[in-house]
């Protein structure tokens, strides 16, 4: 079962995923059977879309969506406009989700959709047009007892509107709990906007008391700025008092050892478009950024960040992996071998699904909760998530994130032999 040894370029993170249920079948010692179901996404569908573009001329996109498990309940997963999108990234993503459902014990399955475009290439009304495309396309596989989508790189609020209002059209009546991180106006929640951030910065907290690090005392550097860094790089500041000191988007990063403003950085951000040029910080590279004197690095872009050419590099303390898939398998390893404590993606970033789980359930009743109360939940839910990994942790003695695909992979197990689906 092994997955085939090869360069971190040419291993998709499909196969980076299949590695690490790998490990955990054997650690768990899975019955084969099982093993072999779990490897493979239950359902997928792959689509064409036709769009007429504003010049006239029509564009053929493609399109997925994949529902990798949904023995726990309706697959739940995010959607990703991005040009180097592939099926195999998608596959890996709905793998992680439903891993992340079931360590977050919240009753949903694992799905991820995603469309091959370039969203910062295209107009409003294409981007519209593409989103009502995609929904009418696989609208049949979807419903709040089927499948919830939610967004992801590069889809936001609007889009998510966008889709709602297709799916309602296509069938006929109002339905809000089809898709979460819709706007307010629209049966959004109150707090799904920083929810991943805002968990990941509770795993934080609950990693700095086991390893007895003052958070006000330590410092932070953060890859990615869009939605998961920037709240990240905020509640840092806001929520442990440690200081942010370098940043970075896909256009470069900005470094300052003495403190960026989060709140500067974020209005830089949205005057400019980028962090690089930040006023007060010196430029830095995505690649130099992985390697500052910070106490804790998160990981907030794409998957591979962290991988066997730079891992030895990292010098930080905490990796807190807000991003999906950020380090591969042989990073691991090096960064397990020099002592750094790993919050896993599907436990550090769980925060997004949970409260996009709260949004479904205020969509069901029809009745909305107080932000404060969304923040609580929340709390309890991830840092409940947090000890669970970290039990399995102490008590197996394996790295942090196979502890969480035991448990992950135990409760998915679990839901499968109740169904009668496995003996
Ligand atoms: P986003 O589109 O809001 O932001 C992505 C950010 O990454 C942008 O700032 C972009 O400039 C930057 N980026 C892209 N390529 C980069 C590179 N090579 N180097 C450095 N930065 C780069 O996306 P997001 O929602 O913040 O998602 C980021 C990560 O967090 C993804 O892995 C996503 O799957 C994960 N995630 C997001 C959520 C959520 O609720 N938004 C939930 C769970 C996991």
């Amino acid at each position: 079962m092994a997955a085939s040894i090869t360069t971190v370029a040419e291993r998709s993170a499909f196969d980076i995923a299949l590695a690490q249920l790998d490990r955990a079948a054997q650690v768990l010692n899975l019955d084969p059977a099982v093993h072999l179901f779990l490897r493979a996404p239950m359902r997928e569908l792959h689509v064409s879309l036709p769009v007429k573009m504003d010049d006239g001329t029509l564009q053929i996109f493609r399109g997925f969506r994949v529902q990798y498990n949904d023995a726990r309940g309706p697959a739940k997963g995010g959607i990703r406009f991005h040009p180097e999108e592939t099926i195999d990234t998608i596959r890996a993503l709905a793998s992680w989700m439903t891993w992340k459902c079931a360590l977050a014990d919240i009753p949903l399955g694992g799905g991820k959709g995603g469309v091959v475009c370039n969203p910062k290439a295209m107009s409003r009304g294409e981007l519209e047009r593409l989103s009502r495309a995609y929904i009418g396309a696989i609208y049949q596989i979807l419903g709040p007892d089927l499948d919830i989508p939610a967004p992801d790189v590069y889809t936001d609020p609007q889009i998510m509107a966008w889709m709602m209002d297709e799916y309602c059209k296509m069938t006929g009546h109002y339905c809000p709990g089809v898709i979460t991180g819709k706007p307010l106006a629209l049966g959004g929640s109150l707090g799904r906007g920083d929810a991943t951030a805002r968990g990941a910065i509770f795993t934080i907290r609950e990693a700095c008391k086991h390893l007895q690090i003052d958070p006000r005392e330590a410092t932070v550097a953060i890859q990615g700025f869009g939605n998961a860094g920037s709240y990240a790089a905020l509640l840092a500041e806001q929520l442990l008092g440690s200081r942010v000191i370098a940043i970075s988007d896909s256009k470069g990063g900005a470094m300052n050892m003495n403190g960026i403003s989060a709140a500067a950085a974020v209005r830089h951000k949205m005057e400019t478009g980028a962090v690089a040029d930040l006023p007060g910080a010196e430029a830095i590279s995505n690649e130099d950024l992985l390697r500052v004197d910070a106490d804790i690095l998160i990981p907030a872009a794409l998957e591979k960040a962290i991988n066997e050419s730079n891992a030895d590099q990292v010098r930080a303390r905490i990796v807190a992996e807000a991003a999906n898939g950020p380090t591969t398998p042989e990073a691991d390893v090096v960064l397990h071998d020099k002592g750094v404590f790993m919050i896993p993606d599907f436990l550090c970033n769980a925060g997004g699904v949970i409260v996009s789980y709260f949004e479904t359930v205020q969509n069901r009743q029809s009745f909305y909760w107080e932000e404060s109360e969304v923040h609580e939940r929340l709390d309890r839910k991830i840092t409940k998530a947090f000890y669970d990994v970290l039990s399995v942790y102490r008590q197996r003695e394996i790295d942090m994130r196979m502890a969480a695909y035991c448990v992950a992979v135990e409760r998915v197990t679990e839901a499968m032999h109740w169904r009668g689906w496995i003996k």
